[in-house]
């Protein structure tokens, strides 16, 4: 573990009803903090203020999945950083990789929803990532650099104050496969280096890396101990109080 307060973060994607996503937070803000980690969920639109009002007065924040690069506008179905704010959120996913391969953002689009949550101070997560085929083809650390490069594009180490990175391979995703303990550590070294290179070593230092993709009450012991490995992004298991109690609990 390292000198930067963990996180441990939800997603809970396309899941759960109003009832079930207060019932989720309430069990949640029972299950202890023995680390004194950061407790981030992200639910999906329709429960986020009910789950920010649940959450009130307990350790957990909440968080978008997701925010539109306008405040308002034209464009059916999106949510703005503005009104995310508005519902309770403090921080917002940017980039997860179902929102890259599933609707399309590409880096561009990436950038303008960084610079329009930074706007509102939402705390932004930006996940990053490589797919199988990437991976295979020795791409990875290339790919992740890139996605970096330009989904930050054009903001100062003082703009990216806070940031949050989520590194999430893509294979790794809801698949069961997680990857080891040592794969992760090394592309956290990466992506700390190219912090230090891009911005300063300050900054690299301070700044939280998260891993994604699979991670269960069964992994997060050994992934946590890694040097580089400051928090968890959980999909499935967050959906699950006393798997994701046992998360956020890590030994
Ligand atoms: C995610 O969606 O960010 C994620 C990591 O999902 P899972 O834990 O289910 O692989």
């Amino acid at each position: 573990m390292t000198k930067r307060t963990p996180i441990i973060a939800g997603n809970w994607k396309m899941h759960n009803t109003l009832a079930e996503s207060a019932a989720l937070i309430t069990a949640l803000t029972k299950a202890g903090n023995k680390n004194h980690v950061e407790i981030i969920v992200a639910p999906s639109y329709t429960s986020l203020a009910k789950v920010a009002e649940l959450a009130k007065g307990s350790e957990i924040q909440v968080a978008a999945q997701d925010v539109h690069w306008e405040d308002k506008g034209a464009f059916t179905s999106a949510v703005s950083p503005v009104q995310a704010k508005d519902a309770g959120a403090t921080h917002t996913l940017i980039g997860h990789s179902e929102r890259r391969s599933v609707f399309g953002d590409t880096d561009e689009i990436l950038n303008k929803k960084v610079a329009a949550a930074l706007r509102h101070g939402l705390t932004v997560i930006f996940c990053v990532g490589e797919t199988l085929e990437e991976r295979e083809a020795g791409k990875t650390l290339s790919v992740i650099e890139s996605q970096l490069k330009n989904g930050l594009k054009d903001f100062t180490e003082e703009q990216l104050k806070g940031l949050i990175i989520a590194y999430e391979p893509v294979w790794a995703i809801g698949t069961g496969k997680t990857a080891t303990p040592d794969q992760a550590q090394e592309v956290h070294a990466a992506i700390r280096a190219y912090l230090a290179k891009a911005y300063s070593p300050a900054f690299a230092e301070a700044t939280r890396i998260l891993y994604g993709g699979s991670v269960k009450d069964s992994n997060v012991d050994e992934i946590m101990a890694k040097e580089d490995v400051d928090g968890a992004l959980v999909g499935g298991q967050s959906l699950i109080a006393e798997k994701f109690a046992r998360i956020i609990n890590f030994n």
